[in-house]
């Protein structure tokens, strides 16, 4: 019995006997006296007939329940008759425990509860027998009478008592069920009738000769049986109602869980169990109906199994079994019998087919609303969640988070790496967010994340950042992916789902090109999207018919003025407008672009190069290496050709690669730089001073050349700490033996220092600004600079 319902059971129990109590003593008070002829023998037949009812006890179902007819009212009949009250509550006590306890195997709460319900019966049975003057003449028509009237109230009283005790237990419900439910079925009165008259005719043979009680011993037994039978047809004609009712109550559910608490409160209502029980292997849980509010989900592992009285059938659903347990029958069943394990087996394999078609359409729904991948929420659903929250009146931060360059990794590595990282980080996401709001991927190296609190989404999204830039490993390799993250808030930047996810989409791309990391969205960038796409388009074009120019800017040897080579720049302009190469190279790096650009600049450079050399210029040219194509295998095959078709040696090429590029795949960079080398094509590392690399890790990369930031160079005699990077990569560059360029070299005294300090080259405005091919020539030409043919 579930614990929290012990107490009422017990007070009905705790209130019967009291009743039984004072009616007793009211017997003795104001009763006739005992009579003193009462014969123990008698006395331990009834006790025993008491007993045996236990025994022989026929179910019949009533309701949504049963009714229980035993044959106690045999018993209970010659009690009236032949004992006085005060000892028949004795004996009734007597032969209720030693059946209850030794024939039913009851304990505890419903012990008490039975054993008191019986008393109460006795007590109300002798009281109307009395009342009605059936002790006067109680072999005679009046004390039938009296037999007939007490033998309907003690079946009355159990009704109305085990009504009572149900409803308190757990179904608050059945007094309602009690009062509408058809009389004449809620009264079993031809039954009651029969017992009560097979009774009276044994009290009166009894009477008249002793031996004949078994001949009616062999009558009661018989219409044990026949009552039985009968039970047995009525309980199958109402088994099928339950089935098919049952089946009927699992239609149109949806959910699981759902559907186990109905099959679980089925069960309890009809195989009579005070709770119910569904164990399942698959994933590995426990759920369990106490009462009709009670119902726990718990690992299958936990809670503790079902004691005592209780019957257990096999579940299949779909591929993985389970247990489906009915324990503890209702204070009206007896015991489980064989009908009730039937009954279980029907609904379990009901209740099978229903459980596994809900999970069939929640893996349906699931799939529905998550990214198969990763298995986060997909973009329908963070949309509606946003929107949820926003038709809500609700505030929250919507972040968009997108991995830079995500396409090379997929490129250079391959879409199972990929794959790999996407999982990754989808995991950190969800490991650290899922609890504050929805995490979700919108699909490719796009992720999105709906924070509570707008006030701490630009916090939120720097955590993120950091979150996504720890180091992943993969295989024997560790990737470092950056992520640039677009922040919008509802309801400021609109009350739209979709709005604010494109315009999250906005801020997100401001981020990216500002290299910002986390940007929260403004109104100016919804100009950009427009210009980026007009762009996108433009340069698309423009590479198709070769629109794209490249520029050269000059190196010289500051100790000499001996021009070294030059720096080839794109240059483009759209619809006569030029574009910072800054951005038409992020928006090619993004669009798929990189790769023709720099064959375009490659075979423009390599051509003009060989034009200056013929010349008589011996000089080089370097052509700057997008990251995104730094690990690219094909490329050193690629660069091999170029040079072949425009006879240019290996040497007179530098290739400028940026820190970035080689650590975001550092060993299938590792792989082309090593091939370039072998070429002997030269390479430099660009932009020094602004990557994260370690001077160390250079030391063994196969390079020829490092290029100090102009950042760095710019102001370096008056800034102190800008002169230390400076001073430190022109140490790096004797210990390493590889050339020092500077550029960004705008001032005679920058000029200077580099100079003084045994800069190996220089490049900058104080030089030249970058000009065409033509331009550098004729500049060539006019530097009168000795020249030596290779
Ligand atoms: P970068 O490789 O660092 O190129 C040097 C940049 O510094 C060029 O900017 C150049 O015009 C500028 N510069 C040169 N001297 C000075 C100076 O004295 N002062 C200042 N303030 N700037 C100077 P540009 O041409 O605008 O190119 C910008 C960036 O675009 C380049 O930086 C490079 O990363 C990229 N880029 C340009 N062309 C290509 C290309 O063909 N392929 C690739 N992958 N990137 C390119
Ligand atoms: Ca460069
Ligand atoms: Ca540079």
């Amino acid at each position: 019995m579930a614990r929290s319902t012990t107490v009422p059971v017990l007070a009905l129990t705790a209130a019967q006997l009291l009743f039984v109590g004072l009616a007793e003593t009211l017997w003795a008070l104001t009763g006739p006296p005992v009579p003193a002829s009462t014969g123990i023998t008698l006395l331990i037949v009834v006790a025993v007939l008491f007993a045996l009812a236990e025994k022989f006890t026929v179910v019949f179902p009533v309701r949504r329940g049963a009714h229980v007819i035993s044959l106690s009212d045999i018993p209970l009949v010659l009690g009236l008759l032949m004992i006085h009250p005060l000892l028949l509550v004795p004996v009734r006590l007597a032969g209720a425990l030693t059946g209850l306890l030794l024939l039913r195997r009851q304990r505890g709460s419903k012990l008490a509860f039975n054993t008191a319900l019986y008393l109460t019966q006795t007590t109300v049975a002798c009281t109307v027998f009395h009342l009605l003057g059936g002790a006067s003449d109680p072999y005679g028509p009046r004390g039938w009478l009296a037999v007939f009237a007490a033998t309907f109230a003690a079946d009355l009283v159990s009704i109305v008592l085990i009504s009572a005790v149900i409803a308190v237990h757990d179904d608050s419900q059945e007094w309602h069920r009690l009062l509408t439910a058809d009389v004449k079925q809620l009264f079993q009165a031809p039954l009651v009738a029969l017992t009560t008259t097979l009774a009276l005719v044994t009290a009166l043979l009894v009477r008249e000769q002793i031996l004949a009680a078994l001949l009616l011993g062999v009558l009661a037994y018989a219409a044990h049986l026949v009552f039985a039978g009968y039970a047995q047809q009525a309980r199958t004609h109402q088994q099928v109602e339950d089935i098919y009712r049952f089946t009927r109550s699992l239609e149109g559910l949806t959910g699981a869980d759902e559907v186990a608490r109905t099959v679980l409160g089925q069960v309890r209502d009809l195989v009579r169990a005070e709770y119910a029980e569904l164990v399942l292997t698959d994933p590995p849980v426990r759920m369990r109906l106490y009462g009709r509010e009670q119902f726990d989900i718990v690992a299958a592992d936990t809670g503790e199994p079902a004691s005592g009285q209780h019957i257990s059938v096999p579940v299949r659903i779909g591929d993985s079994t389970g247990v489906l347990l009915a324990a503890e029958c209702m204070p009206d069943t007896p015991a489980f019998t064989d009908d009730h394990v039937r009954l279980l087996q029907a609904m379990s394999s009901h209740a099978g087919v229903a459980l596994s078609e809900v999970r069939l359409l929640e893996r349906l729904r699931h799939s529905a609303a998550h990214d198969p991948l990763t298995g986060l929420p997909n973009r329908v659903t963070f949309l509606a969640d946003v929107q949820r929250v926003v038709d809500s009146g609700g505030s929250a931060g919507v972040l968009l988070l997108d991995l830079d360059r995500f396409k090379d990794v997929n490129d250079a590595l391959g879409h199972d790496i990929g794959d790999v990282l996407l999982r990754e980080i989808a995991g950190r996401l969800r490991e650290r967010y899922a609890g504050q709001g929805t995490v979700a991927r919108l699909g490719g190296d796009e992720f999105a994340l709906l924070a509570g609190d707008p006030a701490a989404a630009v916090t939120l999204a720097e955590d993120v950042r950091r979150t996504v830039e720890r180091p992943v490993p993969v295989g024997d390799l560790t990737l470092t992916v950056q992520a640039s993250i677009g922040v919008c808030l509802a309801p400021e930047h609109g009350s739209d789902a979709n709005r604010l996810l494109s315009r999250a989409d906005l801020a997100m791309y401001a981020a990216k090109e500002s290299r910002a990391g986390v940007r929260v969205y403004r109104p100016e960038d919804e100009g950009s999207t427009a210009r980026r796409l007009t762009l996108m388009n433009g340069l698309r074009a423009a590479l198709d018919h070769g629109e794209l120019t490249v520029v050269y800017q000059p190196k010289v040897d500051p100790a000499t003025g001996r021009v070294l080579g030059a720096e080839a720049l794109s240059r483009w302009r759209h619809h006569g407008e030029p574009v910072p190469p800054d951005e038409f190279i992020s928006l090619a790096e993004r669009g798929g672009l990189i790769r023709p650009l720099t064959r375009h600049v490659l075979a423009t450079a390599l051509s003009d190069c060989a034009a200056w050399r013929q010349a008589g210029h011996d000089v080089t040219v370097a052509v700057n290496l997008s990251p995104h194509i730094t690990a690219d295998p094909g490329l050193a095959a690629q660069v091999q050709e170029h040079l072949h078709r425009y006879g240019v040696p290996a040497a007179a090429l530098t290739l400028e690669i940026t820190e970035n590029g080689i650590m975001t795949d550092p060993t299938n960079c590792r792989l082309t730089l090593d091939a370039l080398h072998e070429l002997g094509v030269k390479l430099s590392i660009d932009d020094f001073g602004t990557g994260h690399s370690s001077l160390g890790r250079l030391a063994h990369l196969p390079i020829h050349e490092v290029k100090i930031d102009k950042s760095f160079v710019r102001h370096l005699v008056t800034d102190r700490k800008r002169r230390a990077v400076t001073d430190a990569a022109l140490q790096l560059g004797r210990a390493l033996d590889l050339t020092i360029v500077a550029e960004g070299v705008e001032e005679e005294d920058e000029f200077d220092y580099l100079r003084r300090h045994d800069c190996d080259a220089v490049q900058g405005y104080y030089i030249a600004k970058p000009m065409p091919h033509g331009a550098f020539l004729d500049w060539l030409a006019s530097r009168h600079v000795p020249a030596r043919v290779a």
